[in-house]
């Protein structure tokens, strides 16, 4: 933010939503990726700490969490270390070392990082996302699904906020698995497959195969979900499930730096680590 004048901390969020549709004006969760990038274009923020947004509360149709909620929040709530096998609090946990944590809120890390080991937990589990918008000078809401926000997040992002996420009752009793590789433990993933299953008698009644650092967003493999429904996980099912997972994917080498795609990771690689990854993971709820 190199030509930044102004910073604005409104108290509602009809007034943050006025700000937001002033140009070179952009919303301010905990600034990391927005700092980091030292864009030119933006010349005032709207600091949404005042509005309310931070808290994890269970509702009757699930979890949902504020925008404002940070990482560090997340890790430590009783609510979610329980939910979903305690995938949600390990996702943000494993997104950025302790001291980026107590900075980086949720909207914001889902927004600069749609495929990071957080968003892809979050795919795993359904997860829903509302905005706030203005409809004739008053607060609209409205809510998606998270694969639908990563489809249109620039339209649905325009001149309006994320207020919260919402994690649906029925996903957070799935029995779920992470798995990343990295090169090292606390480097931001390369790969990265959270898979989410709801099971009875050991037959796969319900469950979510999501994959990170294949695609631009957290990738749903839909293929590999269908292998693993009403079967029980066998070998067999986990192997055809490993390589369904990656049998609609393209995961291109990273384009920004050529370094990068060295080590970072070439598609091959990526592919490949995606099936271990996914039989890994379905294989850690088996056990
Ligand atoms: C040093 C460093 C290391 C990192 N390492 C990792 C890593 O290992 N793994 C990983 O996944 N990510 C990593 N990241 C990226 C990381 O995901 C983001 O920096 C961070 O989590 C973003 O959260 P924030 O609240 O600080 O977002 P901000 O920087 O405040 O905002 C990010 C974007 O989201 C928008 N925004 C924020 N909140 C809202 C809202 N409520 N409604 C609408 N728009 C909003 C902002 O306008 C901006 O465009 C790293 C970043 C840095 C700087």
């Amino acid at each position: 933010m190199l030509n930044l004048q102004t910073i604005h901390k409104p108290t509602t969020i009809v007034d943050a939503l006025m700000l937001l549709t002033q140009s070179g004006v952009v919303a301010l969760g905990g600034g990391t990726n927005l700092i980091a990038e030292k864009r030119r274009d933006v010349r005032a923020v709207v600091d949404l700490s005042a509005l309310q947004l931070t808290f994890i509360e269970t509702r009757g149709d699930g979890i949902a969490i504020g925008a404002t909620t940070t990482l560090a929040q997340v890790v430590e709530s009783v609510a979610l270390c329980d939910a979903a096998s305690g995938v949600v609090t390990q996702g943000a946990r494993q997104t950025h070392a302790n001291i980026l944590r107590n900075q980086a809120t949720v909207a914001g890390t889902l927004i600069a990082e749609p495929d990071g080991i957080f968003a892809v937990v979050l795919s795993a589990l359904d997860a829903r996302v509302t905005r706030a918008f203005l409809e004739n000078d008053a607060v609209a809401q409205q809510e998606i699904a998270l694969a639908d926000f990563f489809a249109q997040r620039e339209m649905f992002l325009h001149n309006a906020l994320v207020t919260h996420i919402t994690l649906p009752a029925e996903s957070l009793k799935r029995h779920a698995a992470i798995e990343t590789v990295a090169r090292t433990p606390s480097d931001k993933a390369i790969v990265s497959v959270c898979a989410a299953l709801e099971m009875e008698n050991g037959i796969v009644r319900a469950g979510a195969v999501a994959l990170g650092g294949v695609a631009d967003t957290a990738w749903r493999a839909r293929d590999a979900e269908r292998e693993i429904l009403h079967q029980g996980l066998t070998d067999d099912v986990l192997d055809r499930a490993a390589m369904a997972a990656t049998s609609a994917l393209h995961p291109s080498n990273d384009p920004s730096v050529s370094l990068r795609a060295s080590f970072r990771g070439s598609a091959e690689y990526r592919t490949i680590m995606a099936r271990v990854l996914t039989a890994r993971a379905l294989r850690g709820i088996r056990g």
